[in-house]
């Protein structure tokens, strides 16, 4: 397929030729070989497609009536709430998480590393029907599964069995959370953590919400054991929320470690008052990023939308940015960051990769970021999986 004046990220206009599924020619519009089967872009722009590297797929209520979120404030009310909430209502969590992976291919997400919360009342439930969606979608949406023990670990005793049951099925990445603050023992967390990691050979992904010098100790416990067990490049601390409120000496200190052992950081850019890691000395410094929309429409996230056009807005206002190289960084960790961190070798708009990409009105991609259209066309490998806004797989 041969798909026709495209406004390439650098403002030159191409025609891009596709074939069995990848990129193989990129030429001045007019300049590559007419082909049986072309679309004509129309000069619109186009982008690698974007990478959710941060979704819970599982947990969405989108499509199931609008729910009255009463949540308390704490970290434990939320936890609570949604244990909760999933009593009251049965949620089908096949039927959930393919709703919500449709909007994201219909907003053109491509990729997508997705939580699974398993726990001693759920079992293995969210996780099955998200790995039918996998199956059911896969034409559309590359998805990644990280067994997650949202509603915590040791303190639950049975949920490290059900981890593993879900590593030996097909989840990819291992995933911890909050080992002091939930668990309450943070070396029993994180060696449990990286010990599974280590016998399946899988990477690591840990939410940490902890502020201050709380969550900077448990950062650097994580270091060690990412050190000490050779997974440099394996390890993702997700919100690192710790890193927005130490020191700046302190702060420099623990950039030094995330370099020395490449633990990559997500950030979402979140709402106050939490005080998000700094996305350009980050960035500046060397560490890996990507970002995501975390839970999109459930009861953490009531607003979240399965749009990384508008995550980009908000990670970029998050942050303060203004300068057009500042927002591009967003946009950067939006799609190349986040196609890195989840290992995916094929990534880009250039020839030779996969061909997974974003047509979509704008003057420029920054002036996307401020409009977000509705995406025109959303190709994943070769295939047009969205076109106008709506999905088609
Ligand atoms: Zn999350």
């Amino acid at each position: 397929m041969l798909l026709r004046n495209l406004k390439a990220p650098d403002g030159v206009f191409i025609d891009l030729l596709v074939e069995d599924g990848k990129i193989v020619a990129i030429g001045l519009v007019g300049t590559l070989a007419a082909s049986d089967e072309e679309i004509d872009c129309g000069g619109r722009l186009v982008f690698p497609g974007f990478v959710d590297a941060h979704a819970h797929i599982d947990k969405t209520l989108l499509g199931l009536g609008w729910y009255r979120n009463e949540v308390g404030p704490s970290l434990q009310d939320m936890f609570d709430n949604e244990r909760n909430l999933r009593m009251e209502r049965a949620i089908d969590f096949h039927q959930q998480s393919a709703t919500v992976a449709r909007r994201m291919i219909a907003a053109g997400t491509t990729a997508t590393r997705t939580f699974v919360d398993i726990d001693t009342d759920i079992g293995l439930k969210g996780f099955e029907g998200v790995l039918r969606t996998r199956e059911d979608l896969a034409r559309g949406l590359s998805i990644q599964i990280v067994a997650f023990p949202q509603s915590g670990m040791l303190v639950r005793p049975g949920t490290v069995e059900l981890l593993e049951e879900a590593l030996e099925q097909g989840a990819e990445v291992i995933g911890g959370l909050d080992p002091s603050a939930v668990d309450r023992d943070p070396k029993g967390h994180l060696d449990t953590i990286f010990g599974l990691a280590e016998k399946y050979d899988r990477d690591i992904d840990i939410h940490l919400h902890e502020p201050g010098e709380l969550g900077a100790f448990d950062l650097e416990e994580i270091v060690e054991r990412t050190k000490r067990l050779g997974f440099q490049g394996r390890v993702v601390i997700s919100h690192a929320f710790c890193l927005g409120t130490i020191d700046d000496a302190y702060f420099g200190r623990l950039v030094e470690l995330l370099l020395e052992n490449d633990i990559a950081i997500m950030s979402h850019g979140p709402s106050g008052p939490r005080v998000p890691p700094p996305v350009k000395q980050l960035r500046n410094a060397g560490v890996r990023m990507c970002t995501g929309n975390d839970g999109i429409r459930d009861s953490w996230g009531p607003l979240n939308m399965p749009d990384m056009l508008l995550r980009t807005f908000l990670l970029a206002y998050r942050n303060n940015f203004r300068r057009d190289e500042d927002i591009q960084v967003a946009l950067d960790i939006a799609t190349y960051g986040g196609a890195q961190v989840i290992g995916d070798a094929e990534y880009g708009l250039e020839p030779g990769n996969r061909a997974d990409l974003v047509v979509l009105d704008g003057e420029n991609q920054l002036e996307a970021i401020f409009e977000r259209p509705e995406r025109w066309l959303v190709m994943k490998g070769g295939n047009v999986v969205a076109r106008d806004g709506a999905c088609l797989v």
